[in-house]
């Protein structure tokens, strides 16, 4: 690496064996429509422990597909948390759908499933948990709450592939079907593996599968049961049953995903390397508070978020400064959703309103952390911060 290079948050690993997949695609003739979308979200869905996976072209559009295929539209509420990427909630509102925010938990920073059920009204249709930083939302008690009240669950691990968690003496991957109806995933080059722009939709349910796979292409079948013989005389029948949408993704993302997803193991095991390397540089610093797991949790780490106390020589502010001075781009995660100018004015909420997530919100920073960081480039961040913080 350059010397003088910005050193990011977060950053894709592409090798010579996912550029070989991509181009043997180029060359074969199909680039979308082919084997190799079947045969990506089949592979994610083994992964996870799903029965289906349906691969599609981003991981909003994922989560516009769930929204859709659980029919909720205008006069439904659903449930979901503030810290998160604002495609979260977007994606009800697509469908003409109500938010209701719950704020989260302070260790996990994921939607506190004790909040859940004061917003729960006879309008609300469903629960979307996500798995904040990596860290898997707790499904189990959301599946509880869920199961009591009727719901729906569409879990956003659009950060959390390769994550995990125990319950029961049993090791769920998340996107697994145990504990949501819907879960998604994402391939944009920050996440845990990339195919530039991706998603992916997990279900264990025949219809709800069959329902995304006809909403990806417009709504539109093929199938030759579907007409009687005098229509289907004609080859070119089609006919369009739902209002769907364009949400292909291609083969040759497709390809690279799969080539991708042979390597989860070690780019998961590596982020694990460096959150090490950290915690135990960090663990005396007073003025900072490390990443939170879960006891029960096996984190991907999407995410390395550093919180700053209060305290008399800085706040997260000088910190983000100071990176950025030294040749780093680090990031805030996230501003909560409810404070975007959008949210504010088209439905009136204000500061205030999470203070939880607002509190963590004015103290986080992420920062360096992907599998490509060297040993000396992580030395280099903790040497970096050291200084600042003495
Ligand atoms: C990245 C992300 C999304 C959106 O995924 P895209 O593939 O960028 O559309 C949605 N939710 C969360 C929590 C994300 O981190």
């Amino acid at each position: 690496m350059k010397t003088n290079a910005i050193i990011p948050y977060g950053l894709h690993e592409i090798d010579e064996g996912d550029i070989q997949a991509v181009v043997d695609i180029l060359r074969s003739g199909t680039i979308t429509q082919g084997q190799a979308v079947e045969d990506f979200g089949q592979a994610l869905a083994d992964y996870v422990g799903a029965k289906y996976g349906v691969a599609v072209s981003n991981g909003t559009a994922a989560l516009h597909l769930s929204v859709a295929a659980l029919n909720i539209g205008s006069g439904d509420e659903v449930i979901t948390t503030p810290m998160t990427f604002c495609a979260t909630s977007n994606s009800v509102l697509y469908q003409g759908g109500k938010i209701k925010f719950v704020d989260i938990d302070e260790k996990t920073l994921n939607i506190d499933p004790q909040l859940i059920e004061d917003k729960i009204t006879s309008k609300t249709k469903a629960i979307m948990p996500v798995d904040f930083r990596g860290h898997p939302a707790n499904m189990p008690a959301i599946k509880a709450i869920a199961n009591k009240y009727n719901l729906k669950i569409i879990e956003d691990g659009a950060q959390s592939l390769g994550s995990s968690y125990c319950d029961g003496g049993k090791e769920y991957f998340c996107g697994n079907g145990a504990h949501s109806d819907l879960a998604i995933s994402s391939f944009h080059p920050v996440k845990h593996i990339t195919t530039g722009e991706g998603g992916v939709v997990f279900t264990d349910n025949r219809d709800l599968y069959e329902k995304l796979s006809l909403l990806r292409k417009h709504g539109i079948d093929r199938s030759e049961n579907m007409f009687d013989e005098a229509s289907r005389k004609g080859s070119w029948i089609y006919d369009m049953l739902e209002l769907g949408f364009n949400y292909r993704i291609t083969d040759f993302q497709a390809a690279l995903g799969i080539s991708q997803l042979a390597k989860i193991g070690r780019f998961k095991k590596r982020r694990r390397e460096i959150v090490n390397f950290y915690n135990e540089n960090f663990k005396n610093i007073a003025e900072l508070i490390l990443p939170y797991e879960g006891e029960n949790v096996d984190s991907n780490f999407h995410l390395y978020t550093l919180q700053v106390r209060d305290n008399q020589r800085f706040d997260r502010y000088d910190l983000f400064s100071f990176l950025q001075k030294n040749n780093y781009a680090p990031m805030v995660h996230y501003i909560p959703v409810h404070l975007l100018s959008y949210y504010r004015q088209a439905f009136g909420f204000k500061p205030g309103d999470f203070p939880v997530a607002e509190n963590y919100y004015e103290r986080t920073i992420s920062i360096p952390l992907y599998p490509s960081l060297s040993d000396v480039m992580v030395e280099k961040v903790v040497n970096d911060i050291l200084k600042f913080v003495n």
